[in-house]
């Protein structure tokens, strides 16, 4: 059997992590499998769709590097099929019009209300036997059966069923003619080839009666598997409450895509003690019965450690190139090349201090910068009376063309001695805040040498007459 598997969002105008993370395993599974992942968008809401909405889900899938096969499908461009796959179902007895007045079905519904009953429609219409009302548009009802159970064999939770009388005569065609869900997804599911449905829990009971449908046409349903949902520290279910919801929202907050992807392939699956699993590894180790049983808690600490690693592994260019667009937004910066070339310099450090590529950039920025420039306020006043350090510091380096870190550190050694009783601190910090603005950075000794004596001296000056 070739694999197919699907992710089928609907357009919210957010791709959430939860359905990143069903993406995730659909697409490992096809990749493993050498099958296709294939994306159909559930665009049947036309009061909310906007094309914004479904950019929004494909950036974040592409972000995260999850590439499809094929085409895009709109489930909305298929809606001819899925009412003639409703008139066959009319036409093989699996389905029926049902013309019941919204009273009626308000009576009926008051009745099971009253029955304590978990289903309400009494299932007049199914035999077809009674006269057809004037001015009623018919809606067409699936005849689900009304004995036994419907069972799924599920890959994660295993054998699930329901009693069949807990299941009504859904609707499938409304009557307008428009297809329900509950057809679509079947229809297209089927007409897609999808071998394997992994998706939320959530959609269990969509499943039952999904499968009534799968069984009705005489098509073989897909294999299951139903993941639990993401939960948040406290056990309640993943929500705003807990902390960032969107992949856009992980990005802006400057999480690599490898660091996400990795985080979320480990919350409800695992394979062994492995942390670090890069998506090649996980394409080569995925598989359905190391889904967890048990909803995953989101556990930031553990994605700010993988985000750190993906930072520290990540190639000086590839790193500066995703970090471009913080650079201006934080700090309304354009890298240079010059500047581009300072930063590669003191990468070691930079990504060996940072969390997230905001942090990056922050502690980066500096190099960027053209005296003069703004410090901010405690830099100020580690700048406050430090003028003679500062100008000895300036006489010195102006005398070195070669400055490395460890003449920096020996000059400040020397002005330290001179000025402070050796005390190094008291002429670091100064240091600090003219050539960053700021009184954290990387070390000083390193950034100084990076800089080079003509432009430390620059901006030892241009501290001096701030
Ligand atoms: N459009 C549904 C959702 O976003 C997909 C359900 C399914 O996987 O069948 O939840």
């Amino acid at each position: 059997m070739s694999v197919v598997t699907r992710f089928p969002p609907s357009p919210t105008g957010f791709m959430h992590v939860g359905n990143a993370r069903t993406a995730l395993f659909n697409y490992l599974y096809a990749r493993k499998s050498g099958g296709k992942f294939v994306v159909r968008i559930e665009d049947t809401d036309r009061k909310r769709h906007s094309n914004a909405a479904v950019e929004a889900i494909i950036d974040s899938l592409s972000w995260l590097g999850l590439d499809h096969d094929g085409e895009i499908v709109s489930q909305f461009s298929r809606q001819a099929r899925h009412v003639e796959i409703a008139q066959e179902m009319l036409d093989n007895g699996s389905a029926y019009h049902c013309y019941c007045s919204a009273q009626e079905l308000e009576e009926m519904r008051e009745i099971a209300r009253k029955n304590g009953s978990k289903t309400f429609y009494d299932r007049r219409w199914r035999d077809g036997n009674l006269p057809i009302p004037e001015g009623i548009s018919p809606v067409v009802r699936v005849k689900a059966p009304q004995d036994g159970q419907t069972i799924i064999h599920d890959k994660v939770q295993g054998e699930v069923s329901v009693n069949n009388d807990q299941l009504d005569d859904f609707i499938i065609l409304r009557s307008d003619s428009t297809p329900t869900y509950m057809l679509s997804v079947v229809v297209d599911d089927h007409d897609m080839g999808i071998t394997h449905i992994m998706r939320g829990d959530d959609h269990l009971n969509n499943t039952f009666r999904q499968k009534i449908i799968f069984d009705a046409l005489g098509w073989d349903a897909p294999i299951f598997a139903h993941l639990p949902l993401i939960h948040g520290a406290d056990g309640g279910k993943f929500s705003k409450r807990h902390g960032a919801q969107s992949v856009q929202e992980y990005r802006e907050m400057g999480y690599l895509p490898e660091a996400l992807v990795n985080y979320l392939l480990r919350l409800g699956w695992s394979h062994g003690d492995d942390e670090i699993i890069p998506i090649d590894k996980a394409i080569e180790w995925f598989d359905l019965e190391h889904i967890g049983k048990a909803p995953a808690k989101f556990d930031f600490a553990k994605l700010d450690s993988l985000n750190a690693h993906y930072i520290n592994a990540c190639a000086p260019e590839k790193l500066i190139e995703q970090a471009l667009p913080f650079y201006q937004s934080r700090h309304n910066i354009t890298l240079d090349e010059l500047a581009k070339t300072r930063i590669t310099q003191g990468i070691d450090e930079l990504k060996s201090r940072a969390k997230t590529l905001l942090q990056f950039v922050d502690d980066s920025a500096f190099y960027a910068k053209t005296a003069p420039f703004n410090y901010d306020e405690k830099a100020l006043k580690n700048l406050d009376g430090a003028d003679d350090i500062l100008k000895a510091l300036k006489a010195e380096f102006e005398k070195s063309d070669n400055l490395t870190a460890d003449k920096v550190q020996e000059i400040c050694k020397l002005v330290a001695d001179e000025l402070k009783d050796g005390k190094l601190g008291k002429v670091a910090m100064p240091l600090r805040a003219a050539l960053t603005g700021s009184i954290v950075s990387p070390s000083i000794f390193h950034a100084a040498g990076i800089l080079g004596a003509q432009e430390t001296c620059i901006r030892i000056q241009a501290a001096i007459d701030r």
